[in-house]
C-alpha cells in the first residue's frame, strides 16, 4: 500500500453518497504558473493590477462568444440531481465539490454582475462580489474538476460543469492566475513539439530501440519510422507512449498492426504529441496553436490519412475540434476519415481478417476496461451511436478470452474519471487525485473480488498514469493497468514470425549439433 500524508478513502463494499465536510478541500491548490510560462501562452506573468475588473470583462467576453456559457449558468434549478455524481465529490465529501456547488463559485459572481436581480437584490438571488477570497475558491476548486462531463449526464438541463470550468480557469489565466503543469507543458509544446519535450534524436533513439526490441522478440523487422516524407498515414500519439509504462506497450502493438495491415506511416517530430492541454485551460487559442502542428506536420510529410493514438482528451480534441481549429483537410484522402482513431482501425483490420490473432498469448489475463471520460462522453468511434464503446471492447475480446464489465453504472456514458484527468496530473494535487480515483477503484475492486480480474484496459495516456500512480494507494498492483494495444500486441501473430515451438526446436537442433 502507497504511503500518503492524508487519509486515503477506504473502498466499500457498496458505493455510498458520504455526509458533507465542509472545506476539506480548500487547501487544495496546484503550483501557480511562472510568469514565463504565462508569456509564452498570451496571458500575464502575474496578478494583474485591477484584476478584479478585467476578470468581470473576461466574463462578459466569454458570455457574449459562447452562448452555452450563459445558458449554463442561468438554468440550474438547483434539484440536486448532479450532487452526487462527481467522484471528487464522492471522494474528498467537499459540498464545493458537488457540480452545482462548483457551477456556483462562478455563477455568484456572474449574478452579481450580469443580472438585474444580482445587480439589486444581491442576497436574495445568491449574488456576491468578487473578491480574493472568492478567486482563492476558484482556483482551489476549479482545480478539482477534471472536465469529465459526468454531471451533465444526470442533470435534467444538461448544464455541462466541465465548460464552467474550462471558461473559470480562461478567466484566471488572463488576470495572470495559471496554473503551472498545464501552462508549462502547452509552452513545451510549441517549443519542442511534445509535453515531454523529448528532442528529435531522444525520440529517433527510442524508436530504434523498439524496432530492436520487436526483432529481437518475433524476428520481424517492424518499423516505427519518424518524419517519412511520402508516408501514407501520420500517426499522432500521446508523447508519454514513447516511454512510460504500460504506454509504450501499446505504441509497439500500433506499429505491428500498421505492418500486418501493409500501409506506411510515420510519426512525426514536430507534432509528437497528441495532448492538446490548450483545451484543459478553456483557450481556443492555445488549442489552435496546438492542432496546427498537426496540420503543419501531414502537409509537410505529404501523408493521406491521420489516426490518433490511446489518447483521451487528444481524440476529444481531434474528434470534436481537429476540423474548426486546423481544417480544412481537403488534402487528405477523402475515403476515410479525419481524423480516425487508432480503435477503428485496428477494429477495421479485424473485421477484414487482416491480423491472425492468438487470443490464448493473453491468458493470463483477466480483463476489464476502463471508458476514459473524454472518450466516452466527448467523443465517438466508427459509424453507429456507441460505437466509442463497443470498437474497444471489440477490440479486447477478440485479442483475449476472458473479459469482464465493471458495474453498469459506472461504465459507458456513466463512466467515473480515472481522476488525474482535465490537467490534474501533477504530483502537487496527489491527494485529490487519490481521493477522486475512488469510485473508479470501487468498481474495480469489486470484479477483481467478485469475478477475478486481474488487469484493467484503458486507452488513454493520463489513465493509464493516473492508475499506475494510484492503484498501490488502494491496494492494488500498477501493473494491473495495461494498454489496450498492449494486449494487440501480445496476440498479433506477424508474418513470418518465430513461433515459440520452433525457437524450441531450432535450440534443440543447436544442442544436437
Ligand atoms: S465535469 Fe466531472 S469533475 Fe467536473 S464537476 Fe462534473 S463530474 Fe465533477
Ligand atoms: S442537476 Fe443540473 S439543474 Fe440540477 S442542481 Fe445540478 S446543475 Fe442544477
Amino acid at each position: 500500500m502507497a504511503k500518503a500524508d492524508f487519509k486515503v478513502p477506504e473502498l466499500q463494499e457498496y458505493p455510498e453518497i458520504p455526509a458533507l465536510v465542509e472545506g476539506t478541500m480548500a487547501h487544495s491548490k496546484p503550483f501557480l504558473s511562472k510568469p514565463e510560462f504565462q508569456a509564452e501562452l498570451g496571458f500575464p506573468g502575474e496578478l494583474v493590477d485591477g484584476w478584479e475588473g478585467k476578470a468581470i470583462a473576461k466574463m462578459g467576453e466569454l458570455l457574449g462568444k459562447y452562448r452555452s456559457f450563459q445558458v449554463y449558468l442561468d438554468s440550474c434549478v438547483k434539484c440536486g440531481a448532479c450532487t452526487d455524481k462527481c467522484h471528487y465529490y464522492l471522494g474528498t465529501q467537499d459540498p464545493k465539490n458537488m457540480p452545482v456547488g462548483r457551477q456556483d463559485l462562478l455563477r455568484k459572481v456572474y449574478r452579481r454582475y450580469y443580472t438585474f436581480a444580482g445587480k439589486y437584490f444581491p442576497k436574495l438571488v445568491g449574488a456576491a462580489d468578487l473578491t480574493r477570497e472568492v478567486l482563492d475558491d476558484w482556483y482551489s476548486y476549479f482545480h478539482q474538476c477534471s472536465q469529465c462531463r459526468r454531471c451533465s449526464v444526470f442533470c435534467p438541463y444538461g448544464i455541462d460543469t466541465a465548460e464552467i470550468s474550462m471558461a473559470a480557469r480562461e478567466i484566471m489565466d488572463s488576470i495572470g492566475v495559471g496554473q503551472k503543469y498545464c501552462n508549462e507543458i502547452i509552452g513545451k509544446v510549441f517549443k519542442i513539439g511534445n509535453n515531454l519535450g523529448l528532442p528529435g534524436p531522444a525520440l529517433e533513439d527510442t524508436l530504434e530501440g523498439l524496432e530492436e526490441d520487436v526483432l529481437d522478440d518475433t524476428g520481424v523487422a517492424v518499423k516505427y519510422p519518424v518524419n517519412q516524407k511520402g508516408a501514407e498515414i501520420l500517426l499522432v500519439t500521446p508523447s508519454a507512449d514513447f516511454f512510460a509504462e504500460p504506454h509504450v506497450d501499446g505504441l509497439i502493438g500500433y506499429g505491428k498492426v500498421f505492418h500486418e495491415a501493409g500501409v506506411s506511416w510515420t510519426l512525426s517530430t514536430h507534432a509528437s504529441e497528441a495532448a492538446n492541454f490548450g483545451m484543459f485551460i478553456g483557450s481556443y487559442e492555445n488549442m489552435r496553436r496546438v492542432s496546427m502542428r498537426v496540420r503543419e506536420a501531414a502537409l509537410e510529410l505529404g501523408v493521406k490519412r491521420i489516426v490518433f493514438g490511446e489518447c483521451g482528451h487528444a481524440w476529444r480534441v481531434a474528434y470534436s475540434f481537429l476540423n474548426t481549429l486546423a481544417g480544412p483537410w481537403d488534402f487528405l484522402d477523402p475515403n476515410y476519415p479525419v481524423p480516425q482513431h487508432i480503435m477503428e482501425f485496428t477494429w477495421d483490420q479485424i473485421q477484414k481478417g487482416n491480423l491472425k490473432l492468438d487470443k490464448s498469448k493473453n491468458d493470463d489475463k483477466v480483463l476489464t476496461y476502463h471508458d476514459s471520460c473524454n472518450v466516452a462522453r466527448a467523443s465517438r468511434m466508427g459509424d453507429k451511436p456507441g460505437g466509442q464503446f463497443d470498437i474497444p471492447r471489440a477490440v479486447i475480446k477478440a485479442v483475449c478470452n476472458q473479459f469482464v464489465d465493471m458495474p453498469a453504472d459506472t461504465i459507458r456514458e456513466s463512466t467515473f474519471c480515472c481522476g488525474g484527468g482535465g490537467g490534474l496530473l501533477t504530483d502537487d494535487l496527489m491527494e485529490v487525485r487519490v481521493k477522486g480515483a475512488k469510485p473508479r477503484m470501487e468498481a474495480l475492486h469489486t470484479v477483481v473480488e467478485e469475478n477475478g480480474v486481474t488487469h484493467m484496459a484503458a486507452i488513454c495516456a493520463i489513465c493509464k498514469s493516473q492508475f499506475t500512480k494510484v492503484l498501490p494507494y488502494y491496494g492494488m498492483d500498477m501493473d494491473q493497468i495495461v494498454s489496450v494495444h498492449q494486449l494487440v500486441s501480445n496476440a498479433i501473430v506477424l508474418t513470418g514470425q518465430i513461433s515459440e515451438e520452433d525457437e524450441g526446436e531450432a535450440a534443440e537442433e543447436e544442442a544436437e549439433d
